[in-house]
């Protein structure tokens, strides 16, 4: 960046220097036009006043010593009298733009490139009282020859005004830059203020970006100590089992009672292993999730029937109400909410509790609720339970088969499908949850 702005400095001031250079240079040479013109006339009108031919003649030598030249045509465009060539031979010079004039109107002038491109001749002409013409005309560097004769002192002045430039715009970069590095070494520090008020919201981006960034790297330490927890207390009880087994210590009846459970130890493994894999795959994606045309209310009544078995187990019932409602959404996310939030119904509720899942169209798209008269959730809980491995009760979580995940996988889905999730519940009356599909 800083060199970036450097480069563009210098060029900038280089062309600058240039236009200006060039400009001053056509500006003098036309001021120097002017005088030019200026003291030909004088002369022309000084030497013209009243003078006769050989008078003229006469001052012609010493205009010949100032490197000017007087010519002098009758009215018939033929030379009487040049002080540098012989007049006898040489054309008839009416018809010369500047002569033309001084005949029509009394006086004339002209610049006419000489035999070489580096000069110009410059001419003035005035009728004298006889009706003839004097010219009076003197060759001088052309703007070419001006510019060319400039050019090695023009490069001195310009490679020291670039110098001069350069050190100008290392200190002013040096100066534009310096508020930024400062920011970037102070990212941490919790201060809007900046030298530039442009900067601001990109400011706030960035920081908001490093917080964000570091709070998810917080976050992905926290869980992977959580899960490495999570998984040695079932690995433990197999090897703890596994051992008393292997040692002989346990017979007959206990060994089958081992065994289970080393089942259960390890399909709770598998679980929290099978929820760990569906946390990341879910955290990982940026890639868009595929959407079909879901019938909500028939997959909550298919997930109903699924649960029904285990609702019977924990002597609680389940029913479905509402009406049919159709969905853009992720059929394999869908299922799983609803598998979780019936679930979650069922293994935190009473024994003779009831469960009643609702699916009903509204004006902005789909609703579900999923309401149980279970224990509840204290109102200093319900702000984390969505948090991963945030359990009430753990013990009871654990009894009957919980990670910990299971809502984090929830709000998950929840945020994939744009969707809005309300809960409602009082310690030892029930939980309410409700999720607002989107259309
Ligand atoms: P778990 O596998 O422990 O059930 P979840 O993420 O599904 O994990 O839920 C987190 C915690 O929220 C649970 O441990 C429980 O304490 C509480 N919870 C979830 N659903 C309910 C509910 N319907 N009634 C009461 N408590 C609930």
């Amino acid at each position: 960046m800083k060199k970036k702005i450097n480069r563009m400095l210098v060029l900038i001031s280089s062309l600058a220097i240039f236009a200006t250079l060039f400009l001053i240079t056509f500006i003098y040479y036309d001021l120097f036009k002017q005088q030019m013109f200026r003291d030909l006339k004088s002369y022309a009108l000084i030497a013209g006043e009243g003078a006769t031919l050989q008078e003229l003649s006469l001052l012609g030598e010493r205009v010949a010593e100032c490197d000017m030249r007087m010519t002098v045509v009758g009215r018939d465009g033929q030379v009487l009298l040049d002080t540098e060539a012989n007049q006898s031979v040489m054309e008839n010079h009416g018809n010369r733009p500047e002569i033309a004039e001084a005949f029509a109107g009394g006086e004339g002038a002209a610049v006419r490139r000489s035999q070489t491109l580096s000069r110009n001749t410059f001419y003035y002409a005035v009728r004298l009282q006889d009706g003839s013409v004097l010219r009076v005309s003197k060759d001088a560097g052309s703007i070419y020859s001006i510019l060319s004769s400039a050019f090695p002192s023009l490069i001195w002045v310009l490679a020291l005004l670039i110098l001069i430039s350069l050190g100008i715009a290392h200190f002013l970069t040096g100066k534009l830059i310096a508020p930024i590095v400062n920011l970037a070494s102070k990212l941490d520090e919790y201060n809007d203020e900046t030298d530039y008020e442009e900067l601001t919201p990109f400011i706030a981006t960035i920081r908001k970006q490093h917080q964000d960034i570091l709070k998810n790297a917080r976050m992905r330490q926290e869980f992977t100590a959580n899960v490495s927890h999570e998984l040695k207390t079932p690995l433990t009880s197999i090897t703890g089992y596994a051992e008393l087994i292997e040692t002989g210590m346990a017979s007959g009846e206990d060994v089958v009672r081992f065994a289970h459970g080393i089942r259960n130890s390890a399909t709770r493994l598998l679980t929290l292993i099978n929820d760990t894999i569906r946390l990341s795959e879910l955290d990982g994606g940026e890639e868009q999730v595929d959407m079909t045309d879901l019938n909500l209310y028939q997959m909550a009544a298919d997930c109903v029937d699924m649960l029904r078995v285990s609702a019977e187990k924990h002597q609680v019932e389940i029913a479905l109400h509402g009406h049919e409602c159709h969905m853009q959404g992720n059929r394999q996310m869908i299922e799983e909410l609803l598998y979780n939030l019936c679930d979650n119904a069922i293994r935190y509720n009473n024994a003779g509790g009831r469960i009643d899942v609702e699916v009903y169209p509204d004006r902005t798209g789909c609703v579900l609720v999923v309401r149980d008269t279970g224990i509840g959730i204290p109102k200093e809980h319900q702000e984390r339970i969505f948090e991963r491995f945030y359990r009430v009760d753990k013990s009871r979580s654990k009894s009957t088969g919980g990670t910990g995940l299971g809502l984090a996988i929830v709000k998950h889905i929840v945020n994939k499908h744009n969707a809005k999730l309300e809960l409602k519940s009082e310690a030892g009356e029930g939980t309410m949850i409700r999720v607002l599909f989107p259309r």
